[in-house]
């Protein structure tokens, strides 16, 4: 459960996987059933970032979309150093922001789904490892220049250990959605992940509640699948997973659970949509101090690295709330106030926690 919840691989970070132990301790007691997981009423898109979007623009926030940073320039100064020129591409043409004193700078550096590719019911995903994206490429740029800001290659050069396939199901028949409440006792929704132990793939499904999305049809329901060791060959269809198209994910997945009488039905209800990842997993791949730089890199005065490959300390990445706190970090000390980032949960602190994972681990 440990492993697919958290999506680690056995060659990942130690100390990534130690960070993950001492912040989700808590939730030994109910890993079997992910007792502790909770869920936004739709996908995430939909219930957290379109509203915060809308809150934003109702402030005067202006985003622009289609447009690529690509690089920075610095003036030096006693303070230390400042951008004072943001280079970008918008539309095929390079743009540029010329920066004012009270301007501040928050780049996101890395990106896991950066490169991802998608294939069809007939075809399947292909992997992209020839691009890494704007988001690689910019800190890339960044990192060749400066010292201080991190080493992006220790992160991007292994894909094979960092890449996994997802699949995105949707059926126009409640045959699946019925079966899987029966099987596994929980109404879509309710449940955490369906993982299959056995399988080669070790792959896993989740049932969310339905609607999933704004505006879903009635009558249409979607869940999500992953599989974690994709270059195995599967236990029913005898192809590695990374080359199978969604119908054929969607029969490896019915072989396991034994939905066998009703294959042809599910099938012909289903639209699987495969996903390659290249660097899904990334953020995970094993580091050195130094390798993400710092929230707030110092002789800066007006940049932040923000995100995933920022250094936070004891905090856990692949998760939306390492965002947030880099993001808490950059702006409470970029402006100066005076207030607190939101504090890490320590459960290994906690005696009753310990007693309680621990009855866990011996029972
Ligand atoms: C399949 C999957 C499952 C996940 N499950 C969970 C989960 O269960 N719980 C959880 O907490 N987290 C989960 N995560 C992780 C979480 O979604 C991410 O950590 C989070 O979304 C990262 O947010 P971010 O704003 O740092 O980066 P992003 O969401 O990557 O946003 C960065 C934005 O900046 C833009 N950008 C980057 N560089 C440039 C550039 N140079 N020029 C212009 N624009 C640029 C990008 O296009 C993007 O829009 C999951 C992620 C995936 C992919």
């Amino acid at each position: 459960m440990w492993c697919t919840t958290f999506a680690f691989q056995p060659w990942h970070s130690a100390v990534e996987l130690k960070r993950y132990l001492h912040r989700f301790f808590q939730e030994l007691p109910r890993i079997h059933n992910l007792g502790g997981v909770r869920r936004t009423p739709y996908n995430q898109y939909d219930s957290i970032v379109r509203p915060l979007v809308h809150w934003l623009e109702a402030r005067g926030v202006r985003f622009v979309t289609g447009a690529r940073v690509s690089d920075l320039d610095f003036r030096y100064g006693p303070a230390g150093k400042s951008v004072e020129t943001v280079h970008y591409v918008e539309a095929g043409i390079q743009r540029a922001i010329a920066l004012r004193d009270e301007d501040l700078v928050l780049v996101t550096n890395g990106s896991m789904t950066a490169a991802s590719s998608l294939g069809s019911m007939s075809s399947p995903a292909r992997l992209i490892d020839d691009t890494r994206g704007g988001s690689w490429a910019l800190w890339e740029t960044l990192a060749g220049k400066h010292t201080g800001f991190g080493h992006p290659e220790v992160f991007t050069r292994s894909i094979d250990e960092s890449k996994w396939l997802s699949f995105t199901v949707t059926l126009s028949d409640p045959t699946f959605f019925t079966l899987m409440e029966t099987f596994t006792g929980n109404v879509a929704g309710t449940g955490g992940l369906v993982t299959f132990t056995d399988s080669s793939w070790l792959m896993s499904v989740v049932l969310a509640h339905q609607p999933h999305f704004l505006g879903q049809p009635d009558g249409t329901q979607v869940f999500w699948g992953y599989g974690l060791f994709i270059d195995q060959t599967g236990d029913f269809v005898k192809k590695k997973m990374s080359d199978c198209t969604g119908e054929e994910l969607l029969v490896e997945l019915l072989g396991h659970l034994g939905f066998e009488a009703q294959k042809d039905a599910i099938l012909n209800a289903a639209n699987c949509i495969p996903c390659m990842m290249p660097f899904i997993t990334s953020q995970f791949m094993p580091r050195s101090a130094g390798d993400r730089p710092a929230v707030r890199p110092a002789g800066t005065t007006n940049l932040a690295f923000i995100g995933q490959f920022c250094e936070i300390t004891d905090d856990v990445v692949f998760t939306v709330e390492y965002s947030v706190r880099s993001a808490q970090i950059a702006v409470y000390s970029l402006l100066g106030l005076d207030k607190s980032v939101s504090p890490l949960y320590k459960g290994q602190f906690d005696a009753s926690v310990l007693l309680a994972s621990a009855r866990t681990l011996v029972s």
